[in-house]
């Protein structure tokens, strides 16, 4: 009954991932967050796989921007956020928090995560086992609060968290190194957080990609995922506070982190 989806790590700009998927059933082909269109199309052409969806996160243009080229050349469907229809181009289908959303014999849970923006959502394959969560969580880190309160953000991680272990965090860009840098400095004698640095530090020298990473692993050492945790509480000087107090301490941190 169930099926898989093949997911392939497209690398673009600087260090954005865009996600082309296949669920091979119904042949349905897959962008996530495409922000930019020539590498995604040539990466679908060269496997011959025909774009019938984009799905987007989230409106800015590293997520985005290759929305209106890529719908030309291959007459996709876009879906997206309700809330943010205004600022997702060529926008066919808009869901949100609770829809779940057919992607051929697979299905989309959809997250409303506001924070990093205010419209932001995510796509959690649950039978797949993969999370498409744009820029609000990353591996060992999580988006900047461009348009959100801590309140709003929290609770859209804590949500996320709810999510089995062994599920897949595709996030949208390469930031584990320096989440990395900046984790270790909050939970100094989490183990499992310094191994998992040391072995992160070990990859990006051999040049290899750090995502997806698990949601199990970021539970355990994502220290935005973990500011209910009394040692993180205690770590940024906060024991015993609100975990949304702990959540914009955190978040203002990193802000400032060098
Ligand atoms: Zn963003
Ligand atoms: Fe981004």
């Amino acid at each position: 009954m169930s099926t898989t989806l093949e997911i392939v790590r497209i690398p673009v700009l600087s260090d954005n991932y865009v996600w082309l998927m296949r669920e091979p059933k119904s042949g349905c082909v897959g962008v996530v967050d495409p922000a930019v269109a020539g590498p995604v199309l040539a990466e679908a052409e060269k496997r011959h796989w025909k774009i019938t969806h984009i799905l987007n996160t989230h409106h800015h243009g590293d997520h985005v921007g290759g929305n209106r080229e890529i719908k030309a050349a291959t007459g996709c469907t876009i879906v997206g956020p309700r809330a943010d229809r205004a600022r997702i181009p060529g926008i066919d289908v808009e869901v949100d928090d609770g829809d779940r959303y057919r992607f051929g014999e697979a299905e989309a849970e959809v997250f409303f995560v506001p924070g990093h923006t205010s419209g932001h959502i995510a796509f959690a394959f649950r039978d797949q086992r993969a999370l498409f969560c744009g820029d609000t969580l990353f591996a060992l880190g999580c988006g900047k609060m461009f348009e959100g309160t801590p309140q709003q953000f929290w609770t859209s991680l804590s949500r996320l968290r709810t999510l089995p272990d062994d599920m897949q965090v595709y996030c949208a860009h390469e930031y584990t190194q320096s989440n990395a840098r900046f984790a270790v400095t909050v939970e100094t004698d989490n183990q499992q957080l310094l191994a998992r640095s040391a072995s992160i530090d070990a990859a990006r020298a051999r040049g290899e990609a750090t995502v997806p990473s698990l949601l199990g692993e970021e539970k355990a050492t994502n220290p935005f995922l973990r500011v209910d945790i009394p040692s993180v509480q205690k770590a940024v000087g906060l024991p015993g506070a609100d975990p949304i107090q702990v959540f914009a301490e955190v978040r203002h941190r990193k802000d400032v982190f060098r």
